[in-house]
């Protein structure tokens, strides 16, 4: 029997804006060549109707990381940390997978067991929430663990209370973080420069934490799961070098 490359987990609307999306789960078993994540099944969320270059370059990935302030079109505008995924490499391979037929469709329950005993990443592209939580709760339900991020919860019609042992509230300020808080999510920020508060630690994988770690190994990034101190990561991106002058500069 041919091995299976990965699953459909999800074909519909986002939840986002109602566009065509579809989420894939890939690399089920083997070794990741990421330093920072180590082994960990992958998910991708992309617009299922649109080559995920060509949504980057209209606008049209809002259907699937909403108004996030790190999708390339805004960031160029704003001047803020560009997103890292490099969408014409690993996430253009992914949706001409897709377009191939590469991708097994399956029920909930065949991905859970595919997935039982496996780290889980949500949404190593696109948000995770642009789908809906009912289907991700249900394929991790066997999972050892999960590591995700959000944008969307500042979204009037995000369940907190669901999301919140899925993923972490992605944040780049301190006020997004305190807001989070108490919304009842666990936050990874991103900082501009190293500024670790007291409540936060600093990943583990990062560079200013030493490369200790990776996602597969550390737990943190496992939303209400675990008990622990929220995240914060230094801004590592194009430009970061630039953003930091800016900004000591507003100071
Ligand atoms: S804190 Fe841990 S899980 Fe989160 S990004 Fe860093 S290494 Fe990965």
């Amino acid at each position: 029997m041919a091995k299976i490359l990965g699953y459909i987990a999800y074909e519909g609307p986002s939840e986002i804006d109602g566009a065509p999306i579809v989420v894939i789960v890939n690399k089920i078993t083997g070794a990741s060549k990421n330093g920072k994540t180590g082994a960990i099944v992958q998910s991708f969320i992309i617009r299922s109707d649109v080559n995920p270059v060509q949504a980057l370059q209209t606008g049209a990935d809002s259907s699937i990381c909403g108004q996030c302030e790190h999708r390339p079109i805004i960031a160029k505008q704003t001047n803020k940390v560009p997103c890292y995924v490099q969408v014409a490499k690993s996430v253009l391979s992914v949706y001409n997978a897709y377009l191939r037929g590469r991708y097994v469709r399956a029920d909930a329950a065949t991905i859970a067991r595919a997935l039982a005993g496996k780290v889980v990443r949500i949404g190593t592209y696109g948000d995770g929430a642009a789908a809906p939580v009912r289907m991700w709760t249900q394929i991790t339900r066997y999972a050892a663990g999960v590591r995700g991020y959000t944008h969307q919860w500042e979204n009037d019609n995000f369940d907190h209370a669901a999301w919140s042992p899925l993923a972490m509230a992605s944040a780049d300020t301190l006020e997004q973080a305190a807001l989070a808080n108490l919304y009842g999510m666990r936050v990874f920020r991103v900082s501009v420069g190293v500024d670790k508060q007291p409540g936060e630690t600093v990943c583990p994988a990062s560079a200013e934490g030493g490369k200790k770690s990776t996602c597969a190994k550390c737990t943190l990034c496992s939303g209400t799961r675990i008990t622990a101190r929220d995240v914060v990561i230094a801004d590592h991106a194009i430009g970061h070098d630039r953003r930091r002058v800016i900004m000591l500069a507003a100071a």
